[in-house]
């Protein structure tokens, strides 16, 4: 099959470096082995031709519309205009001991359905939130990999222009227009959740962030899972992140909004609540452009009542505030990861289970005081590092106290708290749930 655009491309190379055409098809040969397939003969032709200092055909700016073709058309190299389908998960991958990213988008121009592959650099539109469900994309050189099914590339000298469907100018409106909102997936609150609907997106502000932990699948491959606690004022869910979703959990903060995209509800185990699962055929990313969330405190606020802690009564959720007037202790407790029981100073194994593998749990028990009622308030792991206005926990416990005393008495915590009256003492204690200001 003759290409023009190719051969043109081939001859002005081989004008450039004073040489014949068919040397250059050896190099766009070399160029095509080096990047292991990924470059059309067009797109190595394209790279050498940048090399070789050989004027490129002029670049369009993002909004003209006039080289765009329809999907059924593209073979080689093409500008598409596209719509987003939805966003796989992105994938870790080694070749020739390098590292790489790849992230499988589907996307429809209305008539033909395709895949859109992003290699690298060009995963991060995906990890950080650039492209959504529902997205219109402009893609420039667009390598065609496959024509069945159709799979589109990027490569280095592919450009995605993503456009949120209002922000469609006149331009390229005509285009938009052909192509409809194509998927039916539900946007829930977590009110809402349901066992049997097999994909939906939500939005949810992180409540609290668990640490990642590593497995092993049945084949042999080795797996990560996250934990995220997430809130949207309906409720609070469980959201457990699967591989390299669990990327995630590393730059999740506490308050942060995130959206997740294709997820599916499952019963927690021995629980009748749900949790949220994000595998390889969603994705979730932070601070998503826009989104119906609240602040943090009025997601909470919508879901807990305020109560002054004079009328706590045991087992109730509720929002309150107090004043630090003392620390009654803070302490790094062991705990076995197997089933959750706290392992003595200096032992060296599980009392309960056998169990030698044990996790740190941060605790802090402070004294507060609202006007109405001194309580004793127990703040764990998270709660604790946000309440001490820590991240992490470096020298001893003791240290980090007498650091913060000063800091600590005289703030006034506002959060949400559960009251439990103490097995010993008979009176009533809380346990932070949630930390929403220390002032
Ligand atoms: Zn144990």
């Amino acid at each position: 099959m003759t290409n023009p655009g190719l051969d043109e491309l081939i001859n002005a190379i081989a004008k450039a470096k004073n040489t014949d055409a068919d040397s250059i098809r050896k190099l766009v040969k070399e160029k095509q082995a080096e990047f292991s397939g990924l470059l059309t003969e067009k797109g190595a032709a394209q790279l050498l031709a940048q090399e070789a200092g050989v004027e490129a055909a002029s670049d369009s700016n993002d909004e003209d519309a006039s080289a765009v073709i329809p999907l059924a058309d593209a073979l080689d190299q093409a500008d598409v205009f596209v719509r987003v389908v939805s966003v796989f998960a992105p994938k870790g991958f080694e070749r020739n001991g390098r590292k790489g990213r790849v992230c499988n988008v589907q996307i429809t121009d209305g008539k033909t359905k395709a895949s859109l592959v992003l290699w690298n650099r060009d995963v991060d539109l995906v990890e950080y939130g650039k492209i959504e469900r529902n997205d219109f994309l402009l893609i420039r050189n667009a390598q065609v990999k496959s024509t069945e099914p159709l799979e589109l590339q990027s490569s280095m000298l592919t450009k995605v222009i993503v456009k949120k469907p209002d922000e469609i100018t006149t331009e390229l409106s005509p285009l938009a227009a052909g192509i409809l909102p194509n998927t039916a997936v539900p946007v829930r609150k977590i009110s809402e959740l349901i066992d049997t609907e097999p994909e939906f997106d939500i939005y949810g502000r992180v409540l609290r962030v668990d640490e990642e932990k590593e497995f092993v699948y049945k084949d042999g491959r080795k797996g990560r899972v996250a934990k995220l606690l997430i809130a949207d004022g309906t409720g609070t869910c469980r959201v457990i992140l699967w591989d390299k979703n669990a990327d995630l959990a590393q730059r999740a903060k506490v308050g942060d909004a995130l959206k997740i995209e294709a997820g599916y509800a499952k019963k927690a185990l021995n629980s009748d609540a749900f949790e949220i699962n994000v595998g390889w055929k969603g994705h979730v990313f932070l601070h998503p452009k826009k989104h119906p969330l609240g602040e943090k405190e009025d997601v909470l606020s919508a879901m807990y009542k305020e109560k002054p802690l004079s009328s706590a009564a045991e087992g109730d959720e509720f929002i309150s505030w107090g004043t630090i007037t003392g620390i009654d202790s803070a302490a790094v407790v062991k705990k076995c990861r197997a089933c959750n029981t706290t392992i003595k100073a200096g032992a060296k194994a599980c009392e309960k289970c056998g169990g030698t593998n044990a996790r740190d749990l941060l605790v802090v028990s402070v004294v507060l005081n609202d006007g109405t009622k001194d309580v004793r308030a127990a703040f764990f792991d998270s709660q604790a590092k946000e309440l001490l206005d820590v991240h992490e926990i470096t020298v001893d416990m003791d240290t980090v106290v007498r650091l913060k005393r000063e800091y600590l008495i005289g703030k006034k915590v506002r959060g949400v708290f559960a009251a439990r009256t103490n097995a010993f003492s008979g009176n009533l204690e809380v346990t932070a749930r949630h930390v929403i200001s220390v002032k």
